[in-house]
């Protein structure tokens, strides 16, 4: 499937909202993180993040101190150059891209910074964490822009 153009997903993901929140709001965690390492690999062997592209290109990674300073260390930048170029503050005080699509999205959907990219880039949508389970407003959000987050709430719900 072409997910750069293939939209249905969203549409899905969309009709099944309340059924996500409800499955997030009684779901008892402790199991549903022992099932997330296996389906997070299932998933990601379907989907090819390069044919999608979807979070760099319509929702912005939070910048941590940390990536901050890895980053501009990478791009040869004083921080305070970086931060002016590439980032402001968002209404929850965090470091957040000025641009979207992200400024270092390539045409070919590959990063130009991926080496050394925002933790949170690395470790969206959070499918191998507890963090999928436990901050459900923010699983719920991801549902509408990484159709892996929607396939992997599907599987956990199939499951039961
Ligand atoms: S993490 Fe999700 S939204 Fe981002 S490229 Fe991969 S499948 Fe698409
Ligand atoms: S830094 Fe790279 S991985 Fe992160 S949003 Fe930008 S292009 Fe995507």
């Amino acid at each position: 499937m072409d997910w750069s153009t293939d939209n249905k997903w969203k549409q899905k993901a969309k009709e099944k909202k309340k059924v996500y929140k409800r499955y997030l709001e009684f779901a008892k965690e402790a199991k549903v993180i022992k099932q997330l390492p296996a389906i997070h690999i299932d998933v990601f062997s379907k989907i090819n993040c390069l044919d999608c592209a979807n979070c760099c290109k319509n929702h912005s990674p939070t910048f941590k101190a940390t990536d901050i300073k890895r980053i501009s260390n990478h791009l040869g930048l004083k921080e305070s150059d970086f931060i002016e170029k590439y980032l402001k503050l968002d209404e929850e005080n965090d470091w957040v891209m000025i641009t979207q699509p992200c400024s270092f999205l390539n045409t070919d959907n590959t990063c130009q910074i991926y080496e050394v990219r925002p933790s949170d880039c690395a470790r969206f949508p959070y499918t191998n964490e507890d963090v999928f389970i436990k901050r459900k407003a923010l699983t719920l959000t991801n549902t509408g822009v990484c159709p892996a987050a929607s396939m992997v709430l599907d599987t956990l719900i199939e499951k039961g």
